[in-house]
């Protein structure tokens, strides 16, 4: 199929073909004729997958095809609206929607926190027809009535599982409150959990589903393998992966905090260059730890899922999980990090005995089993038994049990980082 059989206009094609672009990625492919017709979508689709061109050049046509298209309006409200978890995203989007919006008459605009609002309200004042944005920022714009919603004909909702993990749910609700009821929704999702599935039904009238990879895969390219080891040689490891592959631009996950930051500090120490980054870093360290990761000066960024949900890098080659996450599908989440477009990645996960049931998890959620390597020197002992985080203790006299209590909790603090933690399987994420 060629971009050229998708009944796009003669503009929008020419300005794909100067992408490069002449074959529609399967989302396209589907996702494209479904929009086209009118359709709300659920599309199951990651980063990577070509998912914004997917929704943005059937909207582009949608908004310019008819006798309601743009230069013929007074107000030019907004008719679109696309919510994105990120100013990052939303500018991705934005911009997308200027390249394949050139030889039309459209104007788009972003509007996201953290920078000031009142250029956002001079250029929402020029009129928009196309508003990418994200969550908070616009509730501002709602509060103070810079923006007015109630020309919304299609809202998208993008990376909707992100934006839920990032806790925009209510301020989602509140918008969609905002919006005609009349109207086409899109909504994208690179996972589907029960609440991003209670979140669609409410939201989508008789959706076309798009479903690119099977639910909850990586991408095809990237390679995933697992490194059996004891949770003692977890650092030793990491450092001979890194010297003897001749690792550069990794991002390690760990489960912590403080893990995450103890992690930098050994690496750093053995030469490899690293940083941690996570949620109390500042914004200000958080930047400037991610611009010296891009532009190769550190080897190695250390991070914790929710830190890592800001985080957009393109064609990265390798994730590292120092630990496996607590929440499967955060899995997915971390290797989707690598593999995007297309380009080759490599996801490597070092599981100590302690977190088998946490890999089962994963292999049970992305229907397969993952392949196991052995690196010389750092082979798991055959016997070692999965160690309780808690060692049995018996209290000989219940007015013991006070103490006993105290000095648990302490053994629990000194326990190794990587120790199995406590209500694994509640899927409660920590923010
Ligand atoms: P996305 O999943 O929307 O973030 O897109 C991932 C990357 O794929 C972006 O760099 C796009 O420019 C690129 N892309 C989108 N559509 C196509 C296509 N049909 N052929 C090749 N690359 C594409």
């Amino acid at each position: 199929m060629k971009f050229s059989d998708l009944g796009l206009s003669a503009d929008i094609q020419r300005a794909v073909a100067e992408q490069g672009y002449d074959t529609p990625t399967p989302i396209q492919q589907q996702a494209i004729p479904a929009v086209l017709a009118g359709h709300d979508l659920m599309a199951s689709a990651q980063t990577g997958t070509g998912k914004t061109a997917g929704f943005t050049l059937p909207i582009l046509q949608r908004l310019t095809a008819g006798a309601n298209d743009c230069l013929s309006r007074v107000a030019r409200t907004p008719r679109v609206l696309v919510l994105t978890p990120t100013r990052e995203l939303a500018i991705q989007v934005e911009e997308s929607v200027q390249t394949y919006g050139k030889y039309l008459p459209v104007n788009s605009l972003a509007v996201f926190g953290g920078v000031g609002i009142n250029p956002q309200i001079a250029n929402l004042r020029r009129g928009v027809d196309i508003l990418v944005a994200t969550p908070g920022r616009l509730l501002d714009h709602v509060q103070q009535s810079t923006v007015n919603l109630s020309g919304i004909e299609i809202f998208v909702l993008d990376e909707a599982d992100r934006m839920l993990d990032m806790g925009f749910i209510r301020d989602i609700r509140k918008i969609i409150a905002l919006l005609p009821k009349q109207r086409q929704n899109l909504l994208f999702s690179a996972t589907f959990s029960p609440e991003i599935r209670e979140l669609a039904g409410g939201l989508l009238e008789q959706p076309v589903s798009v479903d690119v990879a099977p639910r909850n895969t990586a991408a095809e390219t990237v390679t995933q393998k697992v490194i059996e080891c004891n949770r003692e040689q977890k650092k030793e490891l990491l450092k001979h992966l890194f010297t003897t592959r001749s690792l550069h631009q990794v991002l390690v996950f760990a489960r912590t905090k403080h893990g995450a930051d103890a992690l930098a500090r050994t690496l750093d120490k053995a030469g490899i260059k690293a940083a941690a980054i996570h949620g109390d870093k500042s914004q200000g360290a958080r930047t400037r730890a991610l611009s010296e990761f891009k532009d190769g000066k550190l080897a190695a960024l250390v991070a914790t899922d929710i830190a890592a949900r800001g985080i957009d890098i393109d064609a990265l080659p390798y994730v590292i999980n120092y630990e496996l996450p607590n929440v499967a599908e955060d899995y997915v989440h971390r290797i989707g990090r690598t593999g995007r477009a297309g380009m080759e990645g490599e996801a490597i996960s070092l599981v100590c005995h302690d977190e088998r049931p946490q890999l089962k998890d994963i292999e049970k959620l992305i229907r397969r089993t993952l392949e196991r390597m052995v690196v010389d020197g750092f082979e798991q002992a055959a016997v070692a038994a999965p160690r309780p985080v808690q060692p049995p203790r018996q209290p000989r006299k219940p007015a013991a049990a006070g103490n006993a209590g105290k000095s648990r909790q302490g053994s629990g603090k000194n326990a190794p980082a990587g120790g199995r933690p406590q209500g694994h399987h509640s899927g409660k994420r920590h923010h």
